[in-house]
């Protein structure tokens, strides 16, 4: 049932990961929140995506929680900030990281996205990170088709591994170009926000009604899932939505089961029309 992405290190992992964007903000829905990204490694899920930016650490504090005792059923990832990702910022906001999330080492560590620091600086610091084995690959997030042909113009460009960018129905831009782009250059695809936030995207009429022609083994589609199955159609791309809690979790795994039909695309394409032009890089 769970299709896997191969990055180019030769690392497997399932194409549904999880989000924690949020997690540990609310003290009363800590335990929520771990239990849901628990029963997702129960069901076979990998990949944790959490940032150093997130509740200025409180998400990664939730993710070390949940994963301490099972710290090998995890792809694990996590995210500096521009403001750090200066050669030593880097270290010292890896290290940080690390402890947070009890481990001693991340599976995948990127810029969240690119500021003022000259990425030749943050990719040997993330090297260095490499070579001290507290990460084992980096990528980049919020990359646009132009910022991807200077990651390839540094002597590191080779060693990235992803590109996390905003891709659900209601953002397609990047199927003009960058998806395409990132493919050929083994820079897998991470979706963010493929739920549009759990906001009106999923109010949508015609998600509406698509769910309702579609079963899961756990009942009637919800327009969540067939929202997630369209992410879920792209090959190479791993969408990461976000959780807080075992029902929603729950919901995300089963949603890997439906297989959205000619007619339910073009409906969507109708709806969510695909980019006719370039589009700069949206993000959230
Ligand atoms: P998502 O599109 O994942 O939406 C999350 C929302 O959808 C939550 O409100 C959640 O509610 C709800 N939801 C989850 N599952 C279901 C379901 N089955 N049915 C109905 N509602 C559901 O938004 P995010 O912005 O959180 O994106 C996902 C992840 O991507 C983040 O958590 C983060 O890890 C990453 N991200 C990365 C960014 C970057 O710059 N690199 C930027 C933004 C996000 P509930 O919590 O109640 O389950």
């Amino acid at each position: 049932m769970t299709r896997k992405v191969r990055f180019k290190n030769g690392v497997e992992v399932p194409a549904l990961g999880m989000g924690t964007w949020n997690m540990g903000d609310d003290v009363s829905l800590r335990s929520d929140e771990i239990a849901s990204l628990q029963a997702g490694l129960d069901a076979g899920l990998r990949v944790i995506d959490t940032a150093e930016m997130y509740g200025n650490g409180r998400s990664e504090s939730v993710v070390g929680e949940a994963i301490e005792k099972r710290r090998d059923d995890v792809f694990l990832v996590s995210k500096v900030l521009p403001s750090n990702a200066s050669a030593r910022g880097v270290v010292r906001s890896c290290t940080d990281s690390l402890k947070r999330l009890r481990t001693d080492y991340m599976d995948l560590y990127l810029l969240h996205w690119q500021g003022s620091v000259p990425l030749a600086e943050t990719f040997e610091a993330f090297e260095t990170l490499r070579d001290r084995g507290m990460i084992r690959s980096w990528g980049v997030s919020n990359f646009d088709t132009t910022d991807m042909e200077e990651v390839e113009q540094t002597s590191y460009g080779e060693s990235c591994v992803t590109n996390q960018v905003l891709y659900s129905l209601s953002h397609r831009g990047i199927e003009f170009d960058l998806l395409e782009e990132d493919r050929a250059r083994q820079a897998v695809t991470m979706a963010y926000s493929p739920l549009g936030q759990g906001g009106g995207m999923l109010r949508d009429n015609v998600l509406a009604r698509i769910a309702r022609q579609h079963s899961t083994s756990q009942g009637a589609a919800t327009p969540a899932q067939i929202a997630l199955a369209w992410v879920l159609r792209q090959p190479s791309l791993i969408a990461i939505p976000k959780a807080g809690s075992k029902k929603h979790l729950l919901e995300n795994v089963v949603a890997q089961e439906i297989r959205l039909t000619d007619d339910d695309l073009l409906a969507l394409d109708r709806a969510f029309p695909p980019p006719g032009r370039k589009v700069p890089l949206e993000v959230i």
